[in-house]
């Protein structure tokens, strides 16, 4: 029967096929809480967001890696922090993620995050580049361009040769998902471009311009679905209203994956399960259920095809959350496949094999690495 302790041996080497930069800096209480989850403020009225499964998570796993019992008090975690000094902490926490290969979205500010090679070299290992298909918009925009279909497209390709794996929409906090199954014309895009901020691109056309062109330069499309801040409207980023834009786009082949989805995880499952190009995570999920990610986990596992999850960990800002996207990852695939064995509802082997698809196998495949 294969335990948790030997589930583990088969996450090794993860492949994070969607995380961003971390600050090295020292921070202090505020800005450290500020970076912890999507929440607007730190300390929402008068509360704290360590009161929280990821505040405890934090205090369970990352302490240690800091020579603290588990489960100090947070002040005493962050003073830890402090003395160490955030570039010590970064390493020891992004050395002990075990993670092996990161795909990276470069599009997503403030300055002062580590750039793609120094996030590599915390984890030890390789890097690459997921292009944010807004911002580079926004950049083309910018330059005043006059064939703006043109230069999108030469930057997408350039990318890809520069060694670009991947883009990125983010529709769904700037129009929500439901995007045309037909590729705009050059002439209601050149409308679109008329009449939009080109600073913040927020408009259904452009949004569903890029995201056709993107699978057609033939760059594996990730979307943001789901959970994510304020700004935007959680109704509107159901992946079910991606339907006709899947079904239009599956006979290309490209990979289009849904990222984080909570609380739609069951509904990215099944469109997973019925589109051949549709792969899935569950992304910040992870570390913002804390210890109760098992059960998102499970609830996912219920129908989506084993070689169409994907590990994630999006990590932003800290750290920590390289450390617990991994670990938490670990121990919840390592509980649900443990418990199916357990049963006889699997044997080990198919376990094993299933962690090692998860862990890294099926975005080697989907992103060809
Ligand atoms: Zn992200």
């Amino acid at each position: 029967m294969a335990d948790a302790a030997d589930l583990t041996a088969h996450l090794v080497d993860l492949v994070d096929h969607h995380c961003h930069g971390i600050l090295t800096a020292d921070l202090d209480r505020p800005a450290f809480e500020g970076l912890m989850n999507e929440a607007v403020r730190a300390a929402p009225l008068g509360t704290t967001l360590f009161d929280s499964t990821l505040g405890w998570a934090i205090r369970r796993h990352c302490a240690p890696l800091l020579d603290l019992e588990p489960l100090v008090p947070a002040d005493a975690y962050l003073a830890r922090r402090t003395e160490l000094g955030g570039a010590e902490v970064s390493r020891r926490l992004m050395g002990a993620a075990g993670i092996g290969t990161l795909l990276i979205d470069t599009g997503l500010g403030p300055d002062g995050l580590t750039p793609m090679d120094e996030l590599a070299a915390l984890c030890g290992g390789t890097a690459y580049e997921v292009v944010r298909l807004e911002r580079l918009a926004e950049r083309v925009l910018a330059t005043g361009s006059r064939s703006f279909p043109g230069e999108v497209e030469d930057r997408l390709r350039a990318a890809r040769k520069a060694g670009a794996v991947g883009a990125k929409s983010i529709a769904a906090y700037r129009v929500g998902l439901e995007l045309p199954a037909t590729k705009p014309s050059d002439d209601e895009l050149r409308r679109a471009l008329s009449r939009v901020d080109g600073r913040r691109l927020a408009d259904r056309t452009v949004s569903s311009w890029l995201a056709h062109t993107a699978i057609e330069v033939g760059l594996p499309l990730q979307f943001h679905v789901g959970y994510g801040d304020s700004d935007l409207d959680l109704l509107d980023c159901d992946p079910l209203r991606l339907t006709a834009f899947l079904r239009a786009t599956e006979e290309r082949g490209v990979p289009v994956l849904l990222l984080h989805n909570w609380p739609y995880h069951r509904q990215a499952a099944y469109l997973a399960q019925v589109f051949d190009h549709v792969f899935m995570d569950l992304g910040l999920t992870t570390h913002n259920t804390g210890a109760l990610s098992t059960g998102v986990l499970r609830e996912t596992l219920e129908l989506v095809p084993f070689g169409k999850l994907l590990f994630s960990s999006d990590a932003y800002g800290l750290a920590e959350l390289y450390r617990l996207g991994a670990l938490l990852f670990r121990r919840s695939m390592s509980t649900v496949l443990g418990e199916l064995v357990a049963s006889g509802d699997a044997t080990s082997d198919d376990a094993a094999y299933v962690a090692a698809l998860v862990g890294r196998e099926n975005a080697r495949r989907a992103y060809a690495l």
